[in-house]
Formats: C-alpha cells, structure tokens, sequence
C-alpha cells in the first residue's frame, strides 16, 4: 500500500517534470522566436537610419527630376531645383523624402513597410498612427526602443519602433517643427510580416514521448520493487520449511489478542503443540522425511483452523504453537483433541516409537478468561508448555490442561 502511494507520487512528480521541461522549452522557443524578430526589425532600422545620416551628412542630396521623383513641396530651400540643361533638372531630396522613397521600394520588394514619422511632421503624410504617437511620446519619455508582435486583419506582423536623433545640421530646415525633448525629431518604425514557428508539434510530441517512457519505466520498476516487497514479506512472516506463520508473527499477534482480551473481558485460549518422539523419527526415517512429515503436520494444524481469528504458528523445531480468541478451556480441549486425532489417523509410521509406531503429538492447552485471569500472555504460554510437559509425562499423545 505504502509502495503504492510512492509510485503513484513519483508518476506526478514525473508528470509534473515533464509538464513544467515542456512549459519552459515552449517558452524559451517563443522568447528565440522574438528575439529573431526583434534583431531582424533592428538590423533593417539600423540600415535605414545608416542611409537618412548620409543624406543628413550632405545636408540633403540632389537627384533628377523624373516621374517617380517630383520636386518636394516642403522643402523650402529656394535652390532647392536646379536647372543643368534643357533636358536636366535635379530636385533637392531631403531624409524624409528619401526614406519614403526607399520605403516605397522594400514594400514593393519585400513587403517590409518603413514608416519615416514625427508628432509634428511638415508633411501630413508623415503623420503618426496612433500606435506611433504614443510609442514617441514614449521615446520623449526616455524609451530606446520598443518590438512586438500585432495582427492586422488576421495577419501576423513585427513592429518596430525606435526614434530618430537630429543633431545641428539638421536644424536648419528642422527649426520650424517643435522637436520633441533630447534632441529627438522622430522616429522610424518597421512593420513586417512574421509568423511565429515554434515547433510546437515537435516539442510536444517529444515530451509525451519522454512523458510516456519515464511511466513505463517508472511501472517496471513498481512491479519489480513490490514482487520483491512481497518475497521479503513473506520471508519475514512465514517459516520456510512448513509455510505456516513463524514466531515472529505469533510474538506479534499473541500480544494483540491479549490486550483484546484484557479490554473485551473474552477468553483466550494457547495450545502447544509437540511431536512425539521426533528424534526417533529422524533417526529412522533421515532428515528429508523429518521435514516432510513436519509440513504434513503443520498444514494439518493449519486446515483444523476455521475461523479467521484462530492463528497458529511454527514455535520451535517441531513445536507449533495455536492461539484461539474467545475460546474457553472447553472449546480448546476439544479443539486440541481433534488436531492429536487428525494426526492419528494419518498413521504415518514412526516403528522404533513405542507404544503406538506412529507419528503423534502432544498438546497443552491454557486459558485466561474473566474469572481466572491470568497476569500476562508470556505467563499464559508459559502454562501451555507446562501443559504439554505434563502431556509428554503422562505417556504422549494426549491432550493435558494444567
Ligand atoms: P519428545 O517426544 O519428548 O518431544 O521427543 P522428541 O524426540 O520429539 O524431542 P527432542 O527435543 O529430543 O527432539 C526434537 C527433534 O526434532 C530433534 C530434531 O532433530 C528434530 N527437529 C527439529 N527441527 C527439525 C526440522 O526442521 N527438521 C527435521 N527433520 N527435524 C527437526
Ligand atoms: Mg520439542
Ligand atoms: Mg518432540
């Protein structure tokens, strides 16, 4: 039962450890994941913002005038066009006008979108969204930088944010704007799509795996572990040659049934039993037949025994010892008389043992009962044996009370 209760502990504790390896590696994947989208999102701004400072190095560059890049209207420079030739002309491009240029670009190419925005921007179109403006006010506020995953119509994305610094050449066309605090004009932010893979099928299916191995493991072990918690029961408990009780249980027992008797007030009653002339047996016979006749009698005594209480045990070489709860001196005459006659009737042959040249048995019976108490279950044994002695004297094969 007790080994029971372990295993079973040990199945959750394993269970639980399975559980939690599964729960960690899960969440050490999502972290990777995130950090994969948060290094890539920072490398791709890191680029960009590499590209606006050489612009802003060169205090803008000028490129020709073509359909995709018209002249921008909120550059206020006046020599912001300048006329080469009849075929010619080339427009001032500032950061802002190249990033969204370069913007235009990946979201054609690589459906990565840049997002060039400030709280006050001089073009409209660089209006933050919501998500922005609260990231730059953020910012303002001291954060360097922020990622995360969000979705937008059922698609999975990575956001990343981080501001843009202005230093003195940019503020010649940036002292118009209110810029916000630590020199900060805005910020860059990057959307792309990004699916989450953890390999959740794996990751499951290999802890279920360990999971399930660990039990079947642990179950061989339980099995292995109480057949031998059985083996060492019963070594403990049942004598080896006659396969009835040992000693050590009727020690244990003898005192349990004799506290009940001192509380219910109920007889209890000892038989001790002994074979007669055994030595002669052994001598005749050899010692292999001593010890089957000692079984044959021992199971004997053992199937005279009906009720549950009733209990008998091997006491000593060919001595057995019968304790019956709530049995007066009567009802243990007459239960030892039946045992000497059981024995009897087997006839096993014992020739050299005179005067019967059969196996038989001597028994001494005692009983403490309310009226006639006796003081202790070792006293009461004690008087058995003296029973018995008187048995053996009176010529062997009877039944002697004391
Ligand atoms: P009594 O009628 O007075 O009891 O005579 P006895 O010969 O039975 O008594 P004694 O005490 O002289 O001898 C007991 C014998 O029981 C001696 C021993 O060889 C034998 N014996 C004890 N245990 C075993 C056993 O496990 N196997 C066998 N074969 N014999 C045993
Ligand atoms: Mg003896
Ligand atoms: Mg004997």
């Amino acid at each position: 039962m007790k080994i029971k209760k372990i295993a079973l502990f040990t199945v959750l504790i394993w269970i639980l450890l399975v559980s939690l390896s599964f729960v960690w590696n899960y969440s050490a994947a999502t972290k990777e994941q995130e950090r994969v989208a948060f290094e890539s999102a920072k490398t791709l701004f890191e680029y960009i913002n590499i590209t606006r400072l050489w612009n802003t190095q060169h205090a803008a560059v000028y490129v020709p005038i073509t359909s995709q890049t018209a002249p921008n209207p909120y550059i206020l420079n006046p020599n912001r066009d300048l006329k080469i030739n009849e075929q010619l002309t080339l427009t001032q491009v500032n950061p802002a006008y190249m990033i969204q240029q370069i913007a235009d670009i990946a979201l054609k190419q690589s459906k990565v979108h840049f997002h060039f925005t400030s709280l006050n921007p001089i073009n409209p179109a660089n209006q933050p969204t919501q998500r922005e403006a609260a990231l730059l006010k953020e910012f303002q506020a001291g954060l360097s930088e922020k990622g995360l995953f969000i979705t937008e119509k059922g698609e999975q994305y990575y956001f990343y944010m981080a501001p843009i610094y202005l230093d003195e050449s940019c503020f010649k066309c940036h002292q118009r704007q209110d810029l916000l605090h630590n020199n900060i004009g805005g910020g860059i932010s990057i959307t792309s799509s990004y699916i989450m893979k953890v390999p959740i099928i794996a990751l499951l299916f290999g802890h279920l795996l360990i999971g399930f191995v660990g039990i079947i493991v642990l179950f061989i072990v339980y099995q292995k572990l109480t057949t031998a918690y059985a083996i060492i029961q019963q070594q403990a408990t049942i004598d080896e040659l006659t396969g009835i009780p040992n000693r050590r249980v009727f020690s244990e027992r003898v005192v349990t049934e004799f506290k009940r008797h001192q509380r219910d007030k109920q007889p209890l009653s000892v038989i001790m039993c002994d074979i007669d002339h055994f030595k002669l047996f052994n001598d005749t016979y050899g010692h292999q037949a001593g010890d089957q006749c000692l079984r044959q009698i021992a199971q004997l005594v053992q199937n005279t025994l009906h009720r549950p209480v009733d209990f008998c045990a091997r006491y000593g070489g060919e001595e057995f010892i019968i304790l019956l709860p709530e049995t007066d001196l009567q009802g243990a005459k007459h239960f030892a008389e039946i045992i000497r006659q059981e024995v009897e009737y087997l006839h096993i042959p014992n020739e050299n043992a005179l005067p019967y040249q059969i196996v038989t048995i001597s028994l001494g019976v005692a009983t403490t009962t309310e009226m006639h108490a006796i003081a202790s279950y070792e006293k009461l044994i004690n008087l058995a044996d003296t029973a018995l002695y008187n048995a053996k004297k009176q010529g062997r094969n009877r039944v002697q009370t004391t």
